[in-house]
């Protein structure tokens, strides 16, 4: 009997698949990854992916999904609406459960398992949401949730006993003391990630990305290029990042793009990037941006990438207030 798990990595899926995997199941776990996950272990140093390590401990393979266009088109239009910030939680979980039937399906697995808790998250774990999530995968019966198995009816492997049910636990709500328990028990060691989680549970990132759909500039490589630096919306149309230290100027050198305007300052300063349409008058609030966030007093370099220099030097420095103005 074969099953696929659902692994972030985080505590409740990493019990799940244990105790499930404790009883026999050929478990495979499945992960997945979108452009706001922060714990994948390449864009932060020191943050290991957290499934990969479990997967480890656990000793069961690992497939990692990732989530791309489509995953976006669901942060546009949530059918069920947003979170606290601009996570569609509803939607994202049918959106990786259907992708989990897809492959369940493919490797000839039975069932899925789940390590959601009851009423653990506001939105997504309470019970209309688990039936909602269910019936729109299409996976009615075949999710087991062995943390709160025994306050949720009788999956389809329990009542065919593929499972025993009276191995599974009772946990619901946000404690997490059961759970530490159970870990103890288990011998898991848990890695802890200090930048692990969903960007768009993050009120600020949150801002951002919504400006970057309201303006129709919400897409794959501009999330990737705006992730960097310091936000600042110019226009509808022109959004400037500012380099906070040496290693995002690097970052953001690196995605730059035809189009693009760069802001250089003469002497030791941030690299500023503008992205959209733009006007001259934008141009110049991108480079007073740029300038106050200059240590030094200096002139400012504009480029339009890919060869066209303007010969204008900005060394006006603006006050604080006006900056805010544009910050999001
Ligand atoms: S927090 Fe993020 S990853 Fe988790 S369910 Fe919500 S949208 Fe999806």
């Amino acid at each position: 009997m074969k099953a696929i798990s659902l692994l972030s990595g985080g505590l409740d899926s990493t019990l799940a698949t244990k105790i499930v995997k404790d009883q026999g199941i050929d478990v495979i776990a499945l992960n997945f990854k979108s452009p706001f996950c922060m714990c994948d272990g390449r864009k932060r140093e020191n943050c290991k992916s957290m499934a990969f390590e479990m997967a480890r401990q656990l000793g069961v393979p690992l497939k990692t999904i990732y989530l791309g266009d489509e995953y976006l088109e669901i942060v546009k239009n949530p059918k069920y609406g947003y979170g606290s910030g601009i996570n569609p939680c509803i939607d994202c979980r049918i959106l990786k459960y259907k992708k989990a039937k897809e492959f369940m399906k493919e490797i000839g697995a039975s069932f899925i398992i789940s390590g959601e808790v009851l009423g653990q998250r506001p939105m997504s774990q309470h019970k209309k949401a688990l039936e909602i999530i269910e019936k729109e995968s299409d996976l009615q019966g075949l999710i087991v949730r062995p943390l709160c198995a025994k306050v949720l009816p009788e999956s389809l492997p329990e009542k065919n006993m593929w499972v025993d049910r009276e191995k599974f636990y009772a946990i619901t709500g946000r404690s997490r003391k059961k759970q530490l328990k159970l870990t103890k028990d288990f011998k898991i060691i848990e890695y802890a990630c200090p930048s692990g989680g969903c960007l768009l549970t993050d009120k600020y990132y949150s801002l951002k990305m919504k400006d970057l759909i309201d303006s129709d500039m919400f897409n794959l490589e501009n999330i990737k290029f705006f992730n960097y630096g310091r936000y600042f919306k110019i226009s509808n149309k022109f959004k400037l990042i500012v380099g906070r230290n040496e290693i995002e100027n690097n970052i953001i050198k690196s995605l730059i793009k035809n189009g693009d305007v760069i802001y250089m300052p003469d002497k030791k300063g941030p690299i500023a990037v503008g992205r959209g349409v733009f006007d001259k008058n934008d141009i110049y609030v991108g480079a007073q941006i740029c300038l106050y966030y200059c240590k030094f007093e200096t002139a400012i370099k504009v480029k339009i990438l890919p060869d066209l220099e303007m010969n204008i030097l900005f060394n006006e420095k603006i006050d604080q207030n006006k900056v805010k103005l544009y910050f999001l």
